[in-house]
């Protein structure tokens, strides 16, 4: 491992600010993680700087923005965490331009105040504008793949940096090929705006019943954004350091696509529980049928706020799909109940349940 000092003296050039020791669970909204050299990146020539020289000298380097997404193990990070803390944000013409550390929500609302739609359904999501083509973020209907127009990549073997456009990122269901993979830092990201002020149309039920709208229809994007946040912040899905239920990484596992061929096993599986009149909510995916990881927990047996008082890490009291910190989780006690949690499905309706967060240090 490279000394503090080497670190300093071989970053000092690159306008990075670099600390020692930081308890990465500052820097996550799960509030867990233990310590790491951090570097500290306000423009993102010193992003890029401080990559190239750190990839240069064969150092292993955690990209870390808003810590909204990241489960990091108790141990902490051996290398250094490049926090990604740009703020730029330009409206123009019809399209957003943000940097990678821009925050998110603070994006989305700068394009509904100024009249513009397409990104409200996405409000209130935690994090940086960067991050949100890592997993192709997602909510109420409306994915970033959708309006993206472009991204800005550094390429990290190469060094080169270029727009890329949204086709070569392989955009999935909370995932493209920037996830899970140290290819490339996003440095900006470009999205195509509704000049009408119109929303994206409702793809939701529950957001169109909301707003007493029909599915498929569009609405004043002021209104979209609003009562999304309303129905985020019901589910502790809106940060708020005084609720615990949102001491989270949002849903911890994805809705599981099962492959058709498997799909009348799972159905069997939940009908011996559950009966065989049961209503299993399920959604058309490419190649196989969604099911929702939440209501697989719930009816595995776990309840909102399980295991219950007195746990450091439980589910949410209003969501059971976000596992939360109580306050003095570790990493150890999320990850125990994550376990706990996808054997019992796995256990009663044969579906593996998948993390959504990005484990650093830790598995389940
Ligand atoms: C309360 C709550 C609600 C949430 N709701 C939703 C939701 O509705 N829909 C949804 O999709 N997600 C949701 N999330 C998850 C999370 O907010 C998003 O995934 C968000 O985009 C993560 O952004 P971040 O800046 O915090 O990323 P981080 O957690 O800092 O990083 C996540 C991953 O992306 C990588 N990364 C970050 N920035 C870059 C970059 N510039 N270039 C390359 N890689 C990068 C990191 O290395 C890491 O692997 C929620 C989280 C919380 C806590």
């Amino acid at each position: 491992m490279v000394s503090f000092d080497d670190l300093r003296d071989r970053l000092t050039a690159t306008g990075a600010r670099l600390r020692a020791a930081v308890p990465l669970a500052e820097l996550t909204t799960l509030r867990v993680g233990g310590p790491a050299t951090v570097a500290e990146c306000e423009s993102t020539e010193a992003l890029v700087a401080t990559v190239r020289e750190l990839d240069a000298a064969g150092i292993p380097v955690l990209l870390l923005a808003g810590g909204s997404n990241l489960l990091i193990g108790d141990d902490g990070f051996e290398g250094v965490v490049v926090r990604i803390a740009t703020t730029g944000v330009e409206l123009t013409g019809d399209a957003v331009l943000a940097e990678a550390g821009a925050n998110w929500d603070a994006v989305v609302a700068a394009t509904v105040e100024a009249g513009f739609g397409g990104l409200e359904c996405l409000s209130g999501i935690p994090g940086s504008a960067g991050a949100t083509p890592v997993q192709n973020v997602g909510a109420y209907g409306v994915e970033v793949a959708n309006s993206l127009r472009r991204v800005r990549l550094l390429d990290r073997a190469s060094g080169e940096i270029r727009w890329v456009e949204p086709g070569e990122l392989g955009f999935g269901y909370r995932t493209s090929v920037l996830k899970h993979s140290d290819a490339a830092v996003v440095l900006a990201v470009e999205f195509g705006l509704r000049a009408d002020g119109s929303s994206a149309p409702l793809g939701y039920r529950e957001l169109a019943n909301a707003l007493g709208a029909p599915e498929g229809e569009s609405r004043p994007a002021a209104e979209v954004r609003a009562a999304v946040l309303r129905l985020r912040a019901d589910k502790g899905m809106v940060l708020d350091p005084d609720d615990h239920d949102t001491w989270s990484a949002g849903s911890f596992f994805t809705n599981p696509i099962v492959a058709d061929e498997n799909v009348a096993a799972v159905r069997a599986a939940i009908a011996s529980h559950l009966g065989a009149d049961v209503a299993v909510p399920t959604f058309p995916a490419a190649g196989g049928v969604k099911f929702s990881a939440g209501w697989l927990i719930e009816r595995a047996g776990f309840a909102k706020g399980f295991p219950g008082d007195g746990s450091p890490a439980r589910l949410s009291t209003k969501h059971t799909l976000a596992l939360t910190n109580r306050g003095a989780a570790t990493a150890t006690d999320l990850v125990t109940l994550a376990r706990t949690v996808r054997q019992g499905v796995a256990e009663r309706f044969g579906i593996t349940l998948e993390p959504e967060p990005v484990t650093v240090g830790v598995s389940l």
